[in-house]
């Protein structure tokens, strides 16, 4: 029976209408908030996650959690085959220095999940995916802001098994009819609705300093204050997690069976270590003691991504784009949750 229903609702596909959506990954940071986006734009939403790294109390009101592990093969199977119009595919490992130490975990979960993922989509007949890729697929270009025309040359681990991943994608996509939009983007940063970022270990730049205002750690590291950029700390480019949440949305509305768009993401601006802690010390109003440290293993001088395709064919804007506004977030969220989610 699923068969005749489940063609139809691909048939029936309209992106006007309420949508039910699976969204793997989504009781971690990025997942759990374009989740709460997307209940906020009357579809219904799936969430899928281990809970190996995200947290249950992130899952937003009104989403259904299913605890999966994506490399449980036939249970993902089962879980996919509910009747979903897309899949938001955010369930993944991100830590650049431990892709490196125990590159087998990135590679099974990144890359084995996703395939079982794409293989219980197929069996299922999902055909529309927004993929969470990474700007670190482009390793260390020579075109700064990063066009997605740079040749991917990814510089670690993290950055490999998600450039693999992009490639099964467009192969299923030529092969299996697959509608396909990967997103590409460095540095996400701020709050939303109560939702925040609660790593276990932090090693992000932001919720550290953000501990020194806390008064949980006496001070932040700077890695690095000798690379070639004017004040001889790291440039990254920044962009606040609800302008990242309505590129989903947007990325949603783009796909197309037979073909995987792919776009760059971030605000076209870099912002310095020691401007990120400046910042911080402006919007907090505290002190944020700060020690020079060597470079941290891997880490390019400068990364920002253009986002002008993405804005001139899915008209995306940033409504977010200044440093304070997502320093300014991250700080109500530290605040209210001074232990992050406490589980
Ligand atoms: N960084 C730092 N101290 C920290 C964490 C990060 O100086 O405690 C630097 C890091 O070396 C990089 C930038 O801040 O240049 C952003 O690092 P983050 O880990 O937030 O993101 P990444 O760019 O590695 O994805």
């Amino acid at each position: 029976m699923q068969q005749g229903t489940r063609s139809s609702r691909a048939l029936m596909w309209s992106r006007d209408a309420p949508m039910r959506l699976l969204v793997t990954g989504g009781a971690g940071y990025i997942g759990s908030i374009v989740a709460r986006h997307l209940l906020a734009g009357g579809h219904e939403v799936v969430v899928l996650d281990n809970l190996s790294r995200g947290h249950r109390q992130a899952v937003p009101d009104g989403a259904e959690l299913i605890i999966v592990d994506l490399l449980d093969r036939e249970v993902v199977r089962s879980a996919v085959d509910g009747g979903f119009d897309a899949v938001l595919h955010f369930a993944a490992l991100s830590l650049v220095g431990e892709s490196g130490t125990h590159p087998e975990i990135y590679y099974e979960t990144n890359v084995g999940g996703t395939l079982n993922l794409l293989e219980a989509m197929r069996s299922a007949q999902v055909r529309n995916l927004v993929f969470s890729s990474t700007a670190a697929v482009y390793g260390e270009p020579e075109e700064v802001p990063i066009p997605e025309t740079s040749p991917p040359l990814p510089t670690n681990t993290y950055g490999r098994s998600k450039l693999a991943v992009d490639w099964m994608i467009g192969d299923y996509c030529r092969a299996h009819d697959l509608g396909a939009v990967s997103l590409r983007y460095f540095n996400v940063a701020g709050a939303s609705g109560g939702l925040g970022e609660d790593h276990h270990p932090e090693t992000h730049l932001i919720p550290n300093i953000l501990r020194v205002a806390l008064g949980a750690n006496r001070f932040v590291e700077i890695f690095g204050t000798d690379y070639d950029t004017p004040d001889g700390t790291a440039i990254r480019d920044y962009i606040h997690i609800d302008d990242l949440a309505d590129a989903h949305v947007l990325a949603l509305g783009a796909t197309e069976p037979g073909r995987h768009r792919i776009f760059n993401l971030g605000n076209g601006t870099g912002f310095s270590v020691r401007e990120v802690v400046r910042a911080a010390g402006e919007v907090t109003g505290r002190e944020i003691h700060a020690r020079e440290a060597p470079r941290r293993q891997g880490d390019p001088p400068k990364l920002v991504a253009s986002s002008e395709l993405i804005r001139e064919e899915l008209g995306w804007k940033p409504r977010k784009p200044s440093l304070e506004d997502m320093v300014g977030d991250a700080w109500a969220f530290a605040r209210a949750h001074p232990n992050g989610y406490g589980d």
